[in-house]
């Protein structure tokens, strides 16, 4: 892949994630044919140069690799599946990628139903929110063959961190190694909240209790970086909506069941999100369970405010 002949990029799911992706596919030269349910969620991308498809059909119909960046695995396989979906149009030879946090299922589908058309089946989820879809900083967990990781590498390339594309093995490993990253951090997320919550109601000072706990073997990313949104500004990141993180403790959970392994913490964590999203709603941010702590006892978790009330 040069610069000269850089193939045609379908891109299908322009939301939070897929709108910042194409401009960075565009930076970079790609040629565009986006789509989205949204008519409007388009505008942007044609504006700086991508052709507008109405169906998913019409834009495989046009392009040498098809991108998908839906919500759930039941989008994707309505997108591919569907009436005028991508599998009525796709071309023999062509690469499918989809970049959703999903499960292999439509993927084995999708290979089932194309084995005459030599299509090339990758998935690769990404890890790095709306900001690093939008920087082109993402971390993406490449699940295909070898050479087709190398082939598609330019394209990655143009949305992640080129450091942090990694290959995680054959089909369905990228859709894997997202979703325990996802388990893992929102466990993180509810241990934290558990334990700021506790330490300020007994008395600690807020910065005193997370300097205590980043300075022992308790650390963690979450506690020293991630936090720091809700602690410093009050963000709880509306760029990744609730609803979609409890959509992602589901299919986690499925895989632990698929495969075998109990997984008590997580199914608890689940339940915790999920009360979340009933009281606080759909869209609100990823990071809300947190405040379900922060409601229980009636204090906001804000280094700063904390610093003015003991200044
Ligand atoms: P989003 O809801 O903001 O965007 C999804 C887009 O897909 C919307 O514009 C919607 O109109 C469109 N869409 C849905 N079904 C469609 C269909 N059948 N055909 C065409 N368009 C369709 O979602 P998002 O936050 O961008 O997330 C997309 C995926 O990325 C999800 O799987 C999510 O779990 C994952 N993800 C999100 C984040 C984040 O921070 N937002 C981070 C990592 C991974």
């Amino acid at each position: 892949m040069n610069e000269q002949h850089l193939p045609t990029v379908g891109f299908i799911g322009l939301g939070h994630m897929g709108s910042g992706m194409v401009a960075n596919l565009q930076k970079a030269g790609f040629p565009l044919v986006v789509s989205d349910r949204r008519d409007d969620a388009g505008r942007d991308a044609v504006n700086a140069g991508a052709r507008w498809a109405a169906t998913g059909a019409e834009v495989a119909a046009q392009t040498d690799i098809v991108i998908t960046m839906l919500p759930r695995p039941t989008d994707v396989d309505a997108a591919l599946f569907g009436d005028h979906g991508v599998l009525q149009g796709i071309r023999s030879g062509a690469t499918w990628i989809d970049m959703s946090t999903s499960v292999p299922e439509v993927e084995r589908r999708v290979i089932d139903a194309t084995r005459s058309l030599d299509l090339h089946v990758v998935d690769a989820p990404v890890s790095g929110m709306a900001v690093g879809a939008a920087n082109g900083t993402l971390q993406i967990f490449v699940g295909a063959d070898a050479e087709d990781f190398a082939r598609l590498r330019p394209v990655f390339n143009a949305m992640g961190n080129a450091d942090r594309v990694i290959h995680v093995g054959g089909h369905g490993a990228g859709y894997a190694v997202k979703l325990m990253i996802n388990q893992l951090w929102f466990s993180h997320l509810i241990a934290t909240a558990e334990v700021l919550a506790t330490g300020v109601a007994a008395g600690v000072d807020l910065a005193v209790l997370r300097r205590s706990l980043i300075a022992s073997p308790a650390n963690s990313n979450f506690l020293e970086n991630d936090v720091l949104s809700i602690l410093d500004h009050g963000d709880y990141d509306e760029g990744f909506a609730v609803a979609l993180a409890c959509k992602d403790l589901g299919l986690s959970i499925d895989l632990s069941r698929s495969v075998g392994v109990p997984v008590e913490l997580s199914a608890i964590v689940e339940q915790i999100y999920r009360r979340a999203l009933a009281q606080y709603g759909e869209t609100a941010g990823e990071m809300t369970p947190f405040q379900l702590y922060e409601d229980l006892t009636s204090r906001p978790l804000r280094l700063a405010e904390q610093q003015a009330a003991t200044a």
